[in-house]
């Protein structure tokens, strides 16, 4: 039967080794880090600190099995701080729908007048509010973005709403649109755009929408649709509610207590302050003086900038902000996440350079070793 160690004893209950020793010694013994614990000391201990000592005699290495009663399972944890978050959303398809005009007119109704500081920046996303609830859009020009997040595997937006002109309807762009919100799972929304101007058809529209098994919810489907016109501006508060409603059934939570970790949308070299970058934050809550890495790249943030230009010093889950404070220029789709401080998240990012360092080397190396199999 193996010995209980101390050391290991003291972790298993979730005490500081310093503390059970000093309990142990109180009892008129001589323990250590190292010391062992008869069995009948440790249960009775265990006991005391609301533990049950289960003791497998059957010559397996015995674990100290301290079955918790107040022990917390993470899992348990995570789900008890689980908090509704606002819902991510992406605007696709094709040109001259109106993409861009839409996002415009979504981010300009909803800026509040008069507000210090409330210069609209363009920092790749912004969120609006609606009836109290939070909307993030990302606004970056076309889909590129979106395809580019994808394409390394990030899953950042919730809600994809496809535009689609109804003086148009489906083109090449459209479908390919449609094809990657498919692939990635979001939910879609169709806005069909441009109801204002002569030759807009919106049953045709739907009528495509039909063919392309994504029927509109009025025509026995599933996809809720919305006729808007980003140029008048009908339409557009019933969108915003839509999206609402969606992420009401897409229940969408995150903990907002936990380190904080999310994506980067797009990144540049400022001349004042230096390389920056838009992130949006997915679990946790990033803060000023947190230490993040991404990849080879690593940040202290230093401040942080709303879509406004406005200064905040926290950023719950689903909030895009501007990071000042990084190392270098993350690419756009990465994932980043906050460490215990600054020199870890230092050494993370170097470790990393180092990796993809020998990856290239073993890279250039590679081609040598087969011309020389080749020989024979
Ligand atoms: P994008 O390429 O999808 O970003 O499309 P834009 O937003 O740049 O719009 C292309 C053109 O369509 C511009 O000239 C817009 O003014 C026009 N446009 C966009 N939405 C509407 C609309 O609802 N009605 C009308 N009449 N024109 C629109
Ligand atoms: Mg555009």
């Amino acid at each position: 039967k193996p010995p209980i160690i101390v050391r290991d004893f003291a972790a298993a209950l979730g005490l500081k080794p310093f503390k059970l020793i000093s309990e142990l010694n109180q009892q008129g013994g001589f323990a250590s880090m190292n010391s062992t614990i008869e069995e009948a000391v440790a249960v009775a201990v265990a006991e005391k600190h609301n533990f049950i000592l289960e003791i497998k005699h059957r010559g397996e290495p015995a674990e100290k099995k301290a079955a918790a009663q107040e022990e917390v399972d993470p899992e348990e944890e995570e789900k008890r701080n689980l908090q509704p978050r606002p819902p991510v959303v992406c605007i696709l398809g094709h040109v001259d729908h109106g993409k861009t005009s839409l996002l415009d007119r979504i981010r300009s109704a909803n800026v509040v007048s008069g507000e210090a500081g409330g210069i609209t920046q363009h920092i790749g996303a912004y969120q609006v509010e609606r009836s109290g609830r939070k909307i993030t859009f990302l606004d970056t020009p076309g889909h590129a973005a979106f395809t580019k997040m994808r394409a390394r595997g990030a899953h950042v937006t919730d809600v994809a709403v496809l535009v689609v002109a109804a003086d148009d309807g489906f083109m090449p762009q459209t479908d390919e649109a449609l094809k990657h919100a498919q692939e990635a799972g979001v939910a879609l929304i169709v806005a069909i755009n441009k109801i204002d101007v002569k030759g807009a058809n919106i049953d045709q529209v739907k009528t495509q929408m039909q063919q392309r098994n994504i029927a509109a919810e009025d025509w026995g489907g599933e996809t809720i649709t919305v006729p808007v016109s980003a140029l008048k501006g009908e339409g557009v508060d019933t969108l915003l509610e839509m999206i609402l409603l969606q992420a009401d059934m897409l229940e969408l939570q995150a903990n907002p207590k936990a380190e904080a970790s999310g994506l980067i949308v797009e990144s540049e070299i400022d001349f004042g302050r230096g390389p920056m970058a838009t992130v949006i934050v997915q679990r946790g809550t990033l803060k000023v003086g947190d230490a993040l890495v991404c990849g080879t790249h690593f940040a202290r943030v230093r401040a942080m900038f709303d879509d406004q230009g406005r200064n905040i010093k926290e950023a719950p889950p689903s909030t895009p902000v501007r990071v000042i404070g990084w190392s270098g220029t993350p690419d756009s789709g990465a994932t980043f996440r906050a460490v215990k401080n600054a020199r870890e998240a230092e050494n993370l990012a170097e470790e990393e350079q180092l990796r993809l360092r020998q990856v290239a080397t073993r890279a250039a190396a590679a081609p040598k070793e087969v011309s020389v199999d080749q020989l024979f």
